[in-house]
């Protein structure tokens, strides 16, 4: 059935060829041959799959570590630990192989971050391809000062689309296996049925049989005929054993699927994108800050954030149900917020919070940006249909000021916001380091 040449993930073969091997007797029946093959074809498709991705994985980090090597000398340790990454990432790999790996490149990550004055145009040659596959850049808005910093969003990109690729493959594994697994489950079950069926009706045969008195020609077939009925239960016995043990197969299975939750998990808890909106979330959010705020107190530029939060949007849960406030939150982040420049980085920062970071910007460029996403807000919710409403929004802004971390910026839009939300909503109130304020067109004057 073309399992062998196809250089099949060699563990799993392993494993799949014994699940196979146990069900080779189904195949003495037409039904079960059936069966066997469907069982068979799923197993292929599930190797198949699995070895393509791991082999574009490996060939991707490869590539990465190449870039690297590049920029550490040869005596460095560093560049002998990178080196034995690379031998180690050489497909099939195993979940324990991969952890480890995994675990590996992080260590050797954050070695980097540390202690290389490794700058972001050594890993260009690397990244370019894999930008330009998966991250094409927003175009510039005509007129407007090109952003003074384009690398950190676009390598933020570049890791939300790596940590979604892989979340994808890692949920498309566990699919597989659970689809696999209930298939599986569902035809033993009607296998075993059918078979309980057919023991019940031998036994009854044997016992009419046995029963059976007189007559020469009976008497002379009896005996014979016990013995092939006799044979035929106990190869139905044998095979019942047999299903015990590939439910020991499909446990193993399910420890596998279980590994791989657990992966899955660790994988969303690493992720820095919303899957809802798709948007960056709170932790890529946090990341950027960060980097900002160093950035400005290196160079002095202006940076202003935005908290911003729907208004009353509990109501459209328990008015329209949950699905109804998901495609909300959806709207807002592609429709309502999409207004903002390429450089700003918009966040889900909460449940129904947004937060939109504006580098090389003043109070006053914000207050402007934010009378313009109420302008689209009017604009998105005219056109949605009948029935349907967007609501409004409060937000709450600051400028960073020298000197101070990136917590009391936060909070100095918390602030403001808070205070947007207790006078009435619907509204922006501004924290010009001393006071909230209304915000005004000349809020940078403030
Ligand atoms: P306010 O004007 O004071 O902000 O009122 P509110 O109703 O918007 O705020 P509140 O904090 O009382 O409620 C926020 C609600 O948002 C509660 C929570 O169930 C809901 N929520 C949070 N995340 C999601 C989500 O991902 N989808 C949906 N549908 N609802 C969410
Ligand atoms: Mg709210
Ligand atoms: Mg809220």
């Amino acid at each position: 059935m073309g399992r062998q040449g196809q250089g099949l993930h060699s563990r799993s073969t392993g494993v799949l060829e014994k699940v196979l091997g146990l069900l080779g007797e189904l195949r003495a029946t037409s039904a079960g041959r059936v069966i066997y093959s469907h069982i068979e074809q799923m197993l292929d498709e599930m190797a198949n799959e699995h070895r393509k991705t791991e082999e574009a994985y490996a060939s991707f980090i490869g590539m990465l570590l190449e870039a690297c090597l590049a920029q550490i000398p040869a005596e460095d340790p560093l560049h002998t630990h990178l080196r034995l990454v690379q031998m180690r990432l050489t497909p099939p790999l195993s979940v324990s192989e991969l952890g480890a790996l995994n675990r590996f490149v992080e260590s050797i990550a954050d070695e980097m971050l540390n202690t290389l004055p490794l700058q972001h145009h050594d890993l260009a040659p690397a990244l370019g391809p894999v930008l330009a596959t998966f991250g094409a850049p927003a175009t510039p808005v005509a007129g407007e000062t090109p952003p003074a910093v384009v690398e950190t969003p676009a390598a933020v990109q570049a890791e939300q689309r790596v940590n979604a690729a892989y979340r994808a493959h890692l949920d498309e594994k566990r699919e597989a296996m659970q689809r696999l697994q209930s298939d599986f489950v569902a035809q033993m079950g009607e296998a075993e049925a059918e078979h309980r069926d057919f023991g019940e009706l031998l036994e009854n045969a044997l016992q009419v049989l046995r029963a059976a008195g007189g007559g020469a020609e009976l008497a002379s077939h009896r005996l014979e005929i016990i013995q092939a009925l006799e044979e035929i239960c106990e190869r139905h016995r044998a095979l019942a054993g047999r299903f015990g043990r590939v439910q020991e197969y499909l446990s193993l299975i399910e420890d596998d699927n279980q590994q791989l939750s657990e992966e899955l998990d660790r994988v969303r808890l690493l992720s820095l994108t919303d899957e809802l909106t798709g948007l960056p979330n709170r932790r890529a959010f946090m990341r950027r800050l960060e980097d900002e705020v160093s950035r400005v107190q290196r160079h002095g530029a202006p940076l202003s954030l935005v908290i911003l939060d729907l208004d009353h949007f509990k109501q459209i849960n328990d008015l329209r149900g949950h699905a109804a406030g998901d495609a909300v939150l959806r709207h807002y982040a592609g429709s309502v917020l999409s207004i903002f420049r390429h450089h700003d980085l918009v966040a889900r920062y909460g449940g129904e919070e947004f937060a939109v970071l504006l580098p090389n910007t003043h109070l006053a460029g914000v207050v402007r940006a934010l009378e313009k996403v109420r302008r689209r807000l009017d604009e998105v919710a005219a056109q949605l249909p009948a029935g349907e409403e967007l609501p409004t929004f409060s937000a709450g802004v600051a400028e960073y000021r020298a000197g101070e971390t990136a917590n009391s910026l936060i909070e100095r839009a918390d602030t403001a916001l808070y205070e947007a939300k207790r006078s009435g909503r619907d509204r922006v109130e501004v924290h010009t380091g001393e006071q909230v304020v209304p915000a005004t067109p000349d809020a940078g004057s403030v």
